[in-house]
């Protein structure tokens, strides 16, 4: 089949990549000039475990090409999906300007029956709207079906080829035929392909990032509770996630969640169900345990230092939103280092692979490092804020030779207190006892 995918970001071109990969002749276009022409001479823009592979073959095999040309790019293509931003607008509802307005574009330049298929995360009811737009441009016919994306950045490749569920919202049958042909390759072991109505589909996107967003957050505030009664989070998380009904997953306790989805996505959830009248009690209270979880440990390393951390030097390790990712998006970093500065800190920062994203931000008071160890030099202390595996086992007696106290602030609960108290560091987590020497 020849499709076509407008955004060529994190989505999109996962997208792109993994259907020219399934025998799909498939065009990307994007606004964004540097990105073509970068993806044009080979070079993949982001760093997603897996993709550069494909992308290499694919584009090598001529089945992926790329295009700033709407109009080139959509040529030949029954299919067209949307990969666009819906970034938050100042009331926390979700943009859909960009949405909007390429499906206005679209409809002034088909001309035959065409599928426009959405995989942005829009609120319940964009289908109508992406409907219209199409119609008032076009005499003809076309279908609108919602394709919400449940891909996690730094396993994308994966759960593209091999996703749990695919869900299509659509009412028309011939649409739908087409998408299950399309996504048939994905689901041979049997994972469903859910049809559904478009308004339906729309809401199972928010509910799943709704509901993982609150999972972790319930952990954060029983980690919260453990600190204070002297009990373990992570014999809890053990005890508990054993049980089926809850299951093992998202149960980590740790600096609350970040990334360029789930707090927008929780947000906008709770605001269409403010624009509904209905008082979505759970979100809010989601959203305002994060926004302490997030920088949770600052107060604690300002405690520590009888709340002065003018000079300090602060060793950050992990600057990602998650590992396995670039994206510093809503990353629970920046909101960390932007507090110890605003206190007068300085940072050594390091991340395998988002330096160059936060070293493009130019932060004044950080300076970030070329690996993990050169951000201890003289460090005061240490805050984990990334699961990073390269941070699970480092060279602990090297990390104590360089720096000036032997003291780690973990947001991820990376090290067990029994080798903390081996080494001898004063090491404080989260939901667990403090060790102090
Ligand atoms: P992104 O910012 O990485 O990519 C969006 C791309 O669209 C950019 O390359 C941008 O240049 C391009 N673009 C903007 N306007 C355009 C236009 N008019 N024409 C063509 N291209 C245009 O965004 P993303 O992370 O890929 O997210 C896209 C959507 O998918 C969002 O709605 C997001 O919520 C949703 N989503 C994201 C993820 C994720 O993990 N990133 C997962 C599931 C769903």
């Amino acid at each position: 089949m020849k499709i076509s995918v407008v955004g060529t970001g994190y989505v999109g071109l996962v997208t792109g990549t993994c259907f020219a990969e399934t025998g799909n002749y498939v065009t990307c276009i994007d606004i964004d000039k540097e990105k073509v022409e970068s993806l044009r001479n080979g070079i993949v823009p982001i760093y997603e475990p897996g993709l550069d592979v494909l992308f290499q073959r694919n584009q090598r095999e001529g089945r992926l090409k790329f295009t700033n040309d709407l109009a080139e790019g959509i040529k030949g293509s029954m299919v067209i999906f949307l990969a666009l931003p819906t970034p938050p607008n100042e009331d926390g509802s979700a943009d859909l300007n960009y949405v909007i307005d390429v499906a206005g574009q679209l409809g002034a330049l088909i001309s035959e029956y065409t599928i426009i298929v959405n995989k942005s995360t829009v609120p319940v009811g964009t289908t109508e709207l992406v409907s219209d737009s199409v119609s008032e441009k076009t005499q003809a016919e076309f279908d609108v079906v919602s394709n919400p994306e449940f891909l996690r950045e730094g396993v994308a490749v994966d759960d593209f080829m091999k996703p749990d569920r695919v869900v299509i919202g659509t009412s028309a049958k011939r649409a739908a035929a087409i998408m299950k042909e399309l996504y048939s390759p994905l689901v041979r072991q049997g994972n469903p392909v859910l049809i559904m109505d478009e308004r339906s589909a729309e809401m199972t996107k928010y509910a799943a990032n709704s509901f993982l967003a609150t999972k972790i957050t319930f952990m954060n505030e029983i980690a919260n509770l453990c600190e204070i009664l002297g009990a373990d989070v992570d014999m809890v998380r053990k005890g508990i996630g054993t049980d089926n009904r809850i299951g093992k997953r998202f149960l980590f306790a740790g600096i609350g969640y970040g990334g360029s989805c789930f707090p927008k996505d929780v947000q906008a959830l709770a605001k269409t169900a403010d624009e509904a009248n209905y008082n979505f009690k759970i979100l809010n209270a989601v959203m305002s345990v994060n926004e302490i979880q997030k920088i949770k440990l600052i107060q604690k390393i300002k405690a520590y230092f009888n709340q002065d951390l003018k000079g300090k030097t602060i060793a950050v390790w992990g600057l990602a939103f998650k590992p396995y990712t670039d994206d510093i998006r809503e990353a629970p970093s920046l909101a960390n280092i932007q507090e110890l500065v605003n206190e007068g800190a300085l940072i050594k920062a390091y991340d395998p692979e988002a330096a160059e994203n936060v070293t493009k931000l130019s932060l004044p008071q950080v300076l970030v490092c070329e690996d993990e160890y050169e951000t201890l030099r003289d460090a005061d202390a240490l805050l984990i804020v990334t699961e990073w595996p390269v941070f699970r086992t480092p060279e602990f007696g090297r990390m104590k030779s360089l720096m000036k106290n032997r003291l780690i602030f973990d947001g991820r609960n990376l090290y067990e207190l029994d080798t903390m108290r081996k080494y001898g560091f004063n090491y404080i987590s989260i939901g667990r006892k403090e060790i102090h020497d």
